[in-house]
């Protein structure tokens, strides 16, 4: 991914920067769990729009904290209903 402070280049499953040392935040897709670069728009895996609005519009999973997409009947990760 590339470090928004530096603009160096780093493995995609980098948690600091090389070039500059911040902790580079990995986005990952709330739908499939997919690892995604911090600057992509939509999983490369399910297509799911990533970003910090997923988690305002998403529905928590009572049992396991998971963040669903708004309007999801059962969790993506435990299959519990959502209230
Ligand atoms: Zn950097
Ligand atoms: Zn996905
Ligand atoms: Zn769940």
């Amino acid at each position: 991914m590339k470090c928004k402070a530096c603009g160096a280049l780093n493995d995609a499953d980098a948690s600091f920067c090389k070039g500059c040392g911040i902790k580079l935040e990995a986005s990952e897709c709330y739908q499939c769990g997919t690892p995604a670069d911090s600057d992509a728009l939509f999983c490369s895996k399910c297509g799911s729009k990533l970003g910090a609005n997923a988690s305002v519009q998403g529905k928590t999973c009572q049992s396991c904290g998971f963040i669903n997409s708004a309007g999801t009947m059962y969790c993506h990760r435990c299959n519990q209903k959502i209230l």
